[in-house]
């Protein structure tokens, strides 16, 4: 239950307009709202100050929005596409208003980051035409907002974390009481107060309560804060639980990544190999989709189907390409051999599957053009689990082979709220005076991610929520 004013505990007591609980890039763009909208914003963050950012600041940051045809070099984005994509990759089961409002808002919102100094990388950083990153990346643009709100003269609390909301007897979300450096702070918010403190990725005890018994030992890609509070707090004060609590946010990890705040340690070049399991034998289909659709469910796939770890192998027509590098950062070299076998035998896989698998592969490629930037249809017949595009025989030696796992970065399960970003209670009304935006927020994934979609998320969700916030108080 949210606690009252008035109950005892708190050593300090302070009053605002909005109250902003997390410093990622939902509640910098949150606080940045309220604060252009006339509000006075407080920022509290659990992390301290040189540890802020959140996954944020992990990330390459890149965002999906719409733009007109060549514009960046690439190809037309219309909302129509960006709304298509996001709901097709959830099944159908995204909020179609929610969706709707995302994609109706992300090229303005990309174009506000922009005005607050962000600098893109001129053009497309991959095949997929449409996401742009941040020349400084996650930390740069976290940097960047942080110095935004100094400018505003927001104030910004690091090292408290906020514990439990502050209703008043008429059930509105008054405020948030918060543990700091001299313990318990109540901050009374006029507006309201904007839950932007991610999801329970770091809590190992909701991973495995929500997703399952494998959950307790999986790589945390970002921030080790995001530990479920807000979504306690709000589902504690009435708000309904919406979303995929039983699904996350992971991708193809090199294993050997560190098993915590390991940051971008992906591989993103898989489509130009092969994943084979511990036995030597391949599990799905590395040329599905473009692998913006595909890295999400893979990793997953992995991990609960293949057995928690497996390979993948290349050989020296993908390991040369300009493509290959700029798609992996390396964690350490790979295991590399001038023999399928030797390579095997280093891997500690069997050598005659290894052997029959690639040499089941490479006779079952079809002839074709080769093409990464386009779904080419170069693809295999006769073969189980079969390569759909992209598929070259793996006969140039040296071969290569990189260790990959699964790992989590974000959940998918939130509370639900309503295209203002109001969150909404288990009678299905709207919780006066409580936000969410960004991880918090329940029913934009499901089953898989659509690449570069939760930064963009927690800007538009953000500067929604700290501007209406700051209406209800201004
Ligand atoms: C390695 C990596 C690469 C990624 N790449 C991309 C990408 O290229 N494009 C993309 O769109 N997404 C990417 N993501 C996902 C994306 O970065 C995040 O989902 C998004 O940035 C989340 O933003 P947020 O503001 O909701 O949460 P965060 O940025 O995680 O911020 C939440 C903040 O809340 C704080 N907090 C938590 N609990 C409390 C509390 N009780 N009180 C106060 N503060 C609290 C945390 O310390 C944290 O600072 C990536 C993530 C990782 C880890």
């Amino acid at each position: 239950m949210p606690i009252t004013f008035g109950s005892d505990g708190a050593a300090e007591r302070y009053e605002t307009d909005v109250v902003v609980v997390g410093g990622g890039i939902a509640g910098l763009s949150a606080a940045l709202g309220a604060s252009q909208a006339g509000a006075s914003v407080i920022l509290v963050e659990k992390s301290p100050r040189d540890q802020r950012g959140g996954n944020t600041h992990f990330a390459d940051a890149q965002m999906r929005f719409p733009h007109q045809p060549d514009e960046y070099g690439g190809r037309e984005y219309t909302v129509e596409a960006m709304y298509s994509d996001l709901m097709r990759i959830s099944r159908g089961r995204a909020n179609p208003e929610l969706i709707r409002t995302l994609c109706e808002n992300a090229r303005e919102t990309a174009e506000w980051l922009t005005e607050m100094g962000l600098e893109w990388e001129p053009g497309y950083p991959h095949t997929a035409g449409y996401r742009r990153s941040p020349k400084a990346g996650g930390q740069g643009l976290v940097d960047l907002l942080f110095r935004r709100l100094e400018g505003e003269h927001v104030a910004v609390s690091y090292e408290t974390g906020a514990r439990d909301l502050i209703a008043d007897d008429a059930g509105r979300i008054r405020g948030v009481r918060c543990i700091g450096p001299e313990g318990f702070v109540d901050i009374e918010a006029r507006g309201g107060v904007v839950l932007a403190c991610g999801g329970f990725q770091a809590n190992v005890q909701m991973r495995v309560a929500h997703l399952g018994r494998f959950a307790d030992s999986l790589i945390l890609r970002g921030s080790r804060y995001n530990t479920g509070e807000g979504l306690m707090m709000a589902i504690a004060a009435g708000a309904q639980p919406a979303g995929q609590w039983g699904d996350y946010h992971s991708a193809v990890l090199d294993a050997r990544s560190p098993k915590i705040e390991c940051g971008v340690t992906a591989l993103y070049n898989y489509q130009m190999g092969i994943f084979v399991d511990q036995e030597g034998r391949r599990f799905l289909d590395e040329g599905e989709d473009f692998r913006d659709h595909t890295y999400v469910k893979f990793s997953k796939f992995i991990i609960e189907q293949a057995g928690g770890e497996a390979w993948c192998l290349f050989d020296q027509q993908a390991y040369q390409r300009e493509e290959f590098a700029r798609a992996w950062r390396p964690v350490g070299p790979p295991l590399q051999a001038d023999t399928l076998k030797a390579l095997a035998d280093q891997m500690g896989v069997p050598s005659e599957n290894l052997l029959d698998t690639v040499g089941g592969f490479n006779a079952a490629v079809q002839p074709g053009d080769y093409d990464l930037d386009r779904l080419d249809g170069k693809r295999t017949a006769g073969i189980t689990p079969p390569k759909s595009n992209w598929a070259l025989p793996l006969n140039q030696p040296p071969y290569i082979a990189i260790p990959v796992t699964g790992g989590i970065t974000f959940t998918f399960g939130g509370i639900k709220c309503d295209t203002s970003a109001r969150v909404i209670d288990t009678r299905g009304k709207v919780m006066d005076g409580l936000y969410a935006a960004g991880e918090p927020m329940g029913e934009i994934f499901y089953y898989n991610y659509p690449g570069a979609s939760s930064v963009i998320r927690g800007a538009v969700y953000g500067r929604i929520a700290g501007r209406h916030a700051a209406a209800r108080a201004v």
